[in-house]
């Protein structure tokens, strides 16, 4: 297949250009200038491509790399009343995202053995319909002596282990000081990044307490949320976490981030750091208006805040943004206490969209640090960079398509994740996706492509758009996958 006459964001380039991408066998074959074998109507005007060669005249569209969002929460097996994999990597192709990386907390089992893994990967390669990893989990349960065992068994199948200084889940408890300290030296050793939740749970105590006593026996509010997770216990937890893992601090990776100072720190030492875009786009004050579909932990911080972070994402201190999808259903999500609400965003499909138009079409972000931040960053940081994370040519054929013009808002009908409850619903973004395809493959497409391709979904289909593959045709990627 030919995407005619796109204009793509390639790698080193300052803007888009305009091309065609020639994909052979899932990969892309070459991308030459535009007009050169394929004029501007989609007609072949090279004799030494074939007739039945298939052109899709993409003019007018902008291609991107597929996005990758390397922290999601699809909670299967265990968790499927929240999200599945075929909805979530749904909702992740309608939003342009072709790479998921799942966190092996929210399955039971937790992804914590070899075993576990592959119960887990059994369950969901029949599922997925975009291509996607896993993390090792690194957790409270575990024997300090364990530790390295549990990381050499694992890294092979793995990108990356997750730990919590703090965790609100029975079945995947924080670690201690000691087990923090073995399992970054046997990342290190193994040559996988460490992922670290970092709220400290004596700072977050410590609110808890100054909260309940300024409320009393009232009724809760988004405040006593809000204010007993506060700046300080990511700073500290930062602070503890490099200093824990010493000559190893470059190996540790702090997930969601939402205060500024932490990620300043993180990169000062020369670790890394995400951020996500619910902390981009809101702060505290929004609490007010969207309630319980807000709550995240870490919760989103001060309106300054907000926009230091998109500082620090320009500049490069914050290496890329993730979703952190983490759906519940209403009953889970309206307990009509803040404290009992479930806290997660179903983020993966407005994530690359709402990078896209308050990123870079609101030129907050360059071209190549939109790319970083969307793809690039995490294909390079958990070893998939050899085949995803940039348009070129060798590395797989996923891209996803934009108009450009088109300016819409969010709609939850139009979501294709178990939860559609989120606090993106409504805002108006520049630029909608037409298509999404991995490996070569239309995965995702608006109503307008998919007749243009003169294809018709049947998966799952909305008034917006449709899904054009079959679960179970997402890729389980490893590390160093090519
Ligand atoms: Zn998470």
């Amino acid at each position: 297949m030919i995407i005619a006459n796109a204009a793509a964001a390639l790698p080193g380039e300052r803007d888009f250009r305009l091309v065609d991408i020639f994909m052979k066998g899932g990969k892309i074959a070459a991308i030459k200038e535009a007009g050169t074998r394929v004029d501007p109507g989609g007609h072949s005007v090279d004799p030494s491509l074939s007739a039945d060669e298939e052109i899709l005249n993409a003019k007018g569209l902008l291609a991107f790399p597929g996005a990758i969002d390397p922290h999601v929460h699809f909670d299967e097996p265990g968790f499927t009343h929240r999200e599945d994999f075929t909805h979530g990597s749904a909702e992740a192709a309608r939003g342009g995202v072709t790479t998921v990386i799942d966190m092996p907390c929210t399955s039971i089992p937790p992804v914590t053995s070899p075993r576990a893994l592959e119960e887990k990967l059994s369950i969901i390669k029949e599922k997925a319909l975009v291509d996607f990893a896993f993390y090792g989990g690194i957790n409270g349960h575990m024997i300090p002596e364990d530790i390295s065992g549990v990381i050499e068994s694992l890294a092979p199948r793995v990108v990356g282990f997750k730990a919590y200084f703090i965790s609100g889940m029975d079945t995947f408890p924080a670690v201690d000081d000691s087990q923090f300290a073995a399992a970054a030296q046997a990342c290190a050793r193994e040559g996988r990044p460490l992922l670290l939740h970092a709220e400290d749970p004596d700072v977050i105590a410590e609110a808890i307490k100054e909260r309940a006593s300024i409320r009393g026996s009232q009724k809760h509010q988004w405040i006593d949320y809000y204010a007993s997770r506060p700046m300080d216990a990511e700073v500290a937890a930062v602070l503890k976490a490099l200093k824990l893992a010493g000559q190893y601090a470059k190996n540790i990776h702090i997930v969601h981030v939402g205060t500024a100072k932490a990620a300043a720190i993180v990169s000062e030492k020369g670790a890394t750091c995400e951020t996500c875009a619910h902390y981009l786009a809101f702060d505290e004050t929004d609490f007010a208006r969207l309630g319980a579909s807000l709550k995240t932990a870490p919760p989103v911080k001060s309106p300054e805040q907000k926009a230091l972070l998109w500082h620090l994402l320009a500049e490069g201190q914050i290496g890329f943004v993730t979703s952190d999808h983490a759906g519940a259903p209403e009953y889970e999500k309206y307990t009509d206490d803040p404290l009992t609400a479930y806290g997660g965003i179903p983020g993966t499909g407005t994530l690359f969209p709402y990078l896209l138009s308050e990123g870079l079409f609101a030129k907050r972000l360059t071209l190549d640090r939109f790319l970083e931040a969307t793809s690039g960053g995490a294909a390079r940081r958990y070893g998939l960079w050899q085949a995803k994370g940039s348009l070129q040519p060798g590395k797989d054929a996923d891209f996803v398509l934009v108009d450009q013009n088109h300016t819409g808002r969010i709609v939850s009908s139009n979501m294709m994740s178990k939860s559609t409850i989120t606090p993106f619903a409504g805002m108006v973004l520049s630029g909608r996706i037409e298509g999404t395809f991995v490996r070569g493959m239309p995965v995702y497409a608006s109503i307008r492509l998919a007749a243009a391709l003169g294809k018709k979904g049947d998966t799952i289909v909305n008034e917006a758009g449709m899904i054009l593959a079959q679960p179970g045709f997402g890729k389980f990627l490893t590390w160093g996958y090519r």
